[in-house]
């Protein structure tokens, strides 16, 4: 009798997520829930036939405690809506299908028609909402990462070093920022095509890759320059980390003739620093390392470390 409650959806075949639904029974108090009618969907998400699910307890979602948890939470809102309208309680939870695969359902339970004294009839419905969080994860990634390189993008590592900075003030950690450029990359791409002045970009952020711990955030800053943040890293390990990078790059084997190197500009973000200050810090610090010669570490300071292999 409550089939209508089912949308057509893919459970139906037409490749849209359906309604789950189940029409719950509570007789005085909340341990007393059953189910008194359930929809095909409801029946294809948790399994069994219409048969063995009524009078049974409700299943919002798979796993146990999680499940005693929900109809606790039902309990004490009903409780505390005795005299008033019921407006419902929902959730998004990853949970188990009968059939073991992991989807993200979204619930709802809701009052279905007037309250009695002793007994009311709830509305529980549920969405399989996988497809649309996964479309969403992967919006987000292509938002965040540079299409050539698969690192971060400008935007987003401006986001982690503002919150990156902000939290280096708070808590007085070291925390430090590398900036590279490749050395006349303009004559790479002369030379040899931009095709491959782009193969030399991926295969040079492939290093980079290979050089972070997983608390560094590395980014395409622009054409052919990159940043990496270095939390917890103080100016001397970031220098350390830059010529060793440097290193790495010059004795790379790249689609081209000869090495490729690169410039870099290292800072460590000051007590109380803001952010545009620190990154005017370390373009300066670039600069000068272009300025003396190219294929160097530079501080922009005065204090230059002191060779560079
Ligand atoms: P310098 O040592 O002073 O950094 O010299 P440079 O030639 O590297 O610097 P310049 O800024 O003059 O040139 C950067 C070049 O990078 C120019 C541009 O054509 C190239 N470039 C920018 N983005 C891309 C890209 O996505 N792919 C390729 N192949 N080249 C790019
Ligand atoms: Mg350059
Ligand atoms: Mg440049």
């Amino acid at each position: 009798m409550y089939q209508h409650y089912g949308q057509p959806g893919s459970e139906s075949g037409d490749g849209r997520p359906g309604h789950a639904v189940a029409i719950l029974s509570v007789q005085e108090r909340v341990p007393g829930i059953h189910i008194v009618d359930v929809n095909t969907d409801y029946q294809r998400l948790w399994g069994g036939s219409r048969e063995e699910w009524l009078g049974a307890f409700p299943i919002v979602v798979e796993q146990e405690a999680a499940n005693q948890q929900i109809v606790a939470q039902l309990g004490d809102e009903l409780n505390a809506s005795a005299n008033g309208d019921f407006e419902g309680i929902s959730g998004r939870e990853v949970s188990r299908r009968h059939d073991g695969s992991r989807r993200h359902i979204e619930w709802r339970i809701t009052a279905m028609g007037p309250r009695k004294s002793s007994a009311m009839t709830l509305v529980l419905t549920q969405r399989d909402v996988t497809e649309q969080m996964e479309k969403e994860a992967k919006l987000k990634r292509l938002a965040t990462t540079d299409m050539l390189t698969g690192l971060v993008n400008r935007s987003h590592f401006d986001a982690v070093l503002k919150s990156e900075v902000n939290r280096q003030n708070r808590y007085a950690r070291s925390l430090s920022l590398i900036m590279l450029d490749l050395d006349y990359f303009k004559q790479i791409n002369d030379s040899y095509g931009h095709d491959v002045g782009d193969q030399v970009l991926v295969a040079l952020a492939d290093l980079l890759k290979s050089n972070l711990r997983k608390a560094d955030c590395c980014a395409r800053w622009g054409g052919e320059e990159f940043m990496l943040l270095a939390p917890e890293t103080s100016l001397e390990q970031a220098l350390r980390l830059a010529d060793k990078i440097r290193c790495a790059i010059k004795h790379t084997d790249f689609p081209i003739q000869g090495s490729v190197t690169a410039s870099f500009g290292v800072v460590e973000v000051h007590s109380q620093e803001s952010v545009k200050s620190v990154m005017k810090r370390v373009d300066n610090a670039l600069y000068l390392a272009k300025e003396k010669g190219r294929d160097r570490v530079s501080t922009g300071g005065l204090l230059e470390p002191a060779k560079q292999a």
